[in-house]
């Protein structure tokens, strides 16, 4: 059951991939067009009334990429509007009760804001000033298709090893979540 936004001290993704093989994604129209004018259409999965991206055998994304230790995105900028906002889910109806504590105001509107709890890189607790002024606004201008660009709601994750406490590893310089 997805909880409110306000029992969210942070969210740091650790790029676990569980959210790429666990999900399927769907796509909306334009994302689906500008996913097959690049891949071609295979790498697309329709269904009656929508279009997803499609899945390996093992039932992980087929544009999940495993580097070292770390999951990433093959689709980089044309990572699809569900990916960007998962594990949240922004709303305009209180879907998943605890409308006082899922309420958030973005300039003269009112969204019920919840996250999945099955994502590792939730911290529970106090929301923290960033994950408030920052991520969450962020979200919202996401879903409502005001920008593309994820500058506090992703991982700034250097694609350059780099030597962590003696282990080959990346260096996340950010702390939001997933792959970029
Ligand atoms: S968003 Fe959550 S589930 Fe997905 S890769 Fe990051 S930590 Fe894992
Ligand atoms: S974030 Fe990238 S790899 Fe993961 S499900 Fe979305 S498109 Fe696939």
């Amino acid at each position: 059951m997805p909880i409110p936004w306000r029992y969210v001290e942070s969210w740091n993704c650790v790029a676990c991939g569980m959210c790429c093989k666990d999900y399927r994604v769907v796509l909306g129209f334009n994302e689906w067009v500008d996913i097959i004018r690049k891949y071609g259409i295979g790498v697309t999965q329709p269904s009656i009334s929508r279009f997803y991206l499609g899945k390996k055998g093992d039932g992980t994304c087929l544009f999940l990429t495993k580097l070292y230790d770390t999951w990433l995105c093959g689709l980089q900028n044309m990572k699809p509007k569900a990916c960007k906002l998962w594990p949240f889910k922004i709303l305009s109806r209180p879907k998943f009760g605890r409308p006082i504590e899922a309420s958030y105001k973005y300039k003269d509107r009112k969204f019920f804001i919840y996250v999945d709890p099955t994502c590792i890189g939730i911290r529970w607790g106090q929301p923290t000033q960033v994950f408030t002024y920052r991520v969450v606004p962020e979200l919202i201008e996401i879903a409502l298709g005001l920008h593309q660009k994820q500058y506090y709601s992703t991982a700034r994750i250097s694609h350059r090893p780099q030597w962590i406490n003696g282990r080959k590893g990346f260096l996340h310089r950010r702390n939001h979540s997933v792959f970029e």
